[in-house]
């Protein structure tokens, strides 16, 4: 085979970034574009899709032109993403009817809970999907969609109207949109939407005529690697085989090479997502994660997961930045932190978008507590980043739980990994040590896997084992008893946050 690269697009909640990959899996260029978030009222979370679908395009030119490549070098293009960030448009046209509305947006809150009314509650279609009732999930959001858009419901009964996650989004426009584009998604996606039936992979009738959204408004649920079609003659990858999807955390969990039973990575971004590979064992949740499908290679068995979400982590660090003004940028946590010891008896629960695994509490707002005189800013910011810690903590201790087996190592990566200062408190509150490979890009890494299996760029999951490499591994070292105080003092910071919306919030 003569082209030399594999591309990846990685639709992110902050970001979209074209990455191009070379054989050993490295990155070879990368190319990036933010996007505007859109907050029209508290607890709603917005992103304009033609934004995004513009990015796209120019996020994918802009790095082949910075490697001096074109369309002919790449052997393959994946798609990874923000999973249950929800989009309906018009097909004929191309418009969307409503912006997307984002993974944490909370103004689905009375439409699950009227769901769950009519019986089971939040456990409503839990065994079916693996997921409780949650403002998180897309089948909701696109419910409030054909209620609060004017003629939305009549243009979806008619068959106008389409649904996708921002995968299908970007490969509808990219494989021609309204010239015949490709109305599709792979099971990862899928499953994150409430709709999906985990055993057959196919669409629950039932469950989205109780939701009321027709099927004809749904994509196509592919596998997650093969080749679907080729990229449209008018873009940047004209012709290039479009040939792999997996939502982003399934793809950081392939792109970190778990690919075996009990296998697991965190990854640290705007929010935390822990999964655990548990083979072609659908294992249902009995502490508060998530069952939901890692992957999908072609016609080979489906391999489950187990997942724990966390809403708010490395965007808590955004919101000290941002909203407070105490850091310039990111990184400045670190700093800020680092003139303290500790966090100085202070705890801080971002419980901005209610509380995510394992407490699903739409009910929680956030809150510092602990608070003296004696605390100061460096406190504070230790408190952000403990925060961060003590989270994927409770998600290990659920997975631990659940899985009957103690995970003796954890694989890291996103944004906050840079973080040193984090990734030992990490491994202290874990009481395991945590790894961070060489190519810290998981997500992107993972689609361009993908992709590069169905088209045989590389041969099997032994090359993707391959190039997985150790960067750095920290081990714990707090002592045990100071370890269980410190998180028992959290457990009891997390619920001053319970309670507190109120039905006339
Ligand atoms: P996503 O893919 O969810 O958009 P990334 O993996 O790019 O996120 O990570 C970005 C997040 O990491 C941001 O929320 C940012 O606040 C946080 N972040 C980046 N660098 C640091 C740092 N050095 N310390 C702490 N947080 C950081």
């Amino acid at each position: 085979m003569s082209e030399q690269y594999v591309a990846a697009i990685d639709q992110g909640t902050t970001s979209t970034r074209c990455m191009i990959f070379n054989r050993d899996g490295r990155v070879v260029n990368v190319d990036q574009k933010e996007h505007e978030q859109i907050f029209p009222r508290a607890g709603w979370v917005e992103h304009n899709a033609t934004e995004i679908w513009d990015n796209t395009r120019e996020v994918v030119a802009g790095a082949l032109a910075k490697a001096d490549l074109n369309s002919s070098d790449i052997a393959a293009v994946g798609i990874t993403n923000q999973r249950e960030t929800a989009l309906v448009w018009d097909r004929t046209t191309g418009e969307p009817v409503y912006n997307a509305i984002v993974w944490q947006d909370t103004r689905t809150d009375a439409i699950c809970k009227q769901l769950g009314d009519l019986g089971g509650g939040a456990e409503r279609y839990k065994d079916k999907v693996g997921l409780p009732l949650a403002t998180y999930f897309s089948g909701p959001k696109v419910r409030w969609i054909l209620d609060n858009v004017d003629g939305a419901k009549e243009r979806a009964q008619a068959g106008n109207l389409a649904f996708g996650n921002m995968d299908t989004w970007v490969i509808w426009n990219a494989t021609g949109g309204t010239d015949g584009g490709l109305h599709i998604t792979d099971p990862t996606n899928a499953s994150r939407t409430m709709l999906m039936d985990l055993d057959s992979l196919s669409w629950d009738e039932g469950i989205a005529d109780e939701m009321g959204i027709p099927m004809s408004m749904l994509p196509e649920i592919r596998s997650s690697s093969e080749v679907y079609g080729q990229a449209h003659e008018h873009g940047p990858l004209r012709g290039v085989p479009v040939a792999g999807i997996l939502g982003d955390q399934q793809a950081a969990t392939f792109g970190q090479a778990c690919l075996s039973v009990g296998e697991a990575k965190n990854t640290y971004g705007t929010g935390n997502f822990m999964l655990i590979n548990t083979g072609t064992q659908k294992v249902p949740s009995k502490h508060g994660l998530l069952t939901t499908v890692c992957y999908k290679i072609g016609d080979q068995a489906t391999v489950y997961a187990l997942e724990g979400a966390v809403a708010v982590t490395g965007s808590l660090v955004q919101w000290i930045r941002d909203n407070l003004g105490l850091i310039g940028s990111a990184p400045e946590i670190e700093t800020l932190a680092k003139t303290v010891e500790d966090s100085g008896g202070s705890y801080f629960v971002p419980a901005f978008s209610g509380l995510f695994a394992p407490y699903w509490r739409g009910d929680a707002r956030g809150a510092i507590v602990g608070l003296t005189r004696f605390v100061n800013k460096g406190h504070l910011a230790r408190a952000v980043l403990e925060a961060t810690a003590f989270q994927s903590r409770e998600l290990l201790d659920a997975m631990n739980a659940d899985s009957g087996v103690d995970l003796t190592s954890l694989k890291v990566d996103g944004g906050m990994v840079a973080n040193e200062t984090l990734m030992q408190f990490q491994a202290d509150i874990l009481g395991v040590p945590v790894i961070r490979p060489v190519v810290a890009e998981t997500t992107a890494l993972g689609a361009a896997y993908a992709a590069g299996l169905a088209v045989g760029f590389w041969e099997g999951e032994d090359d993707i084992r391959a190039n997985w490499a150790e960067d750095k591994r920290w081990e714990p070292h707090m002592d045990e008893a100071h370890r269980e105080k410190r998180y028992r003092k959290w457990k009891k910071a997390v619920t001053k946050t319970f309670d507190w919306v109120d039905e006339d919030d």
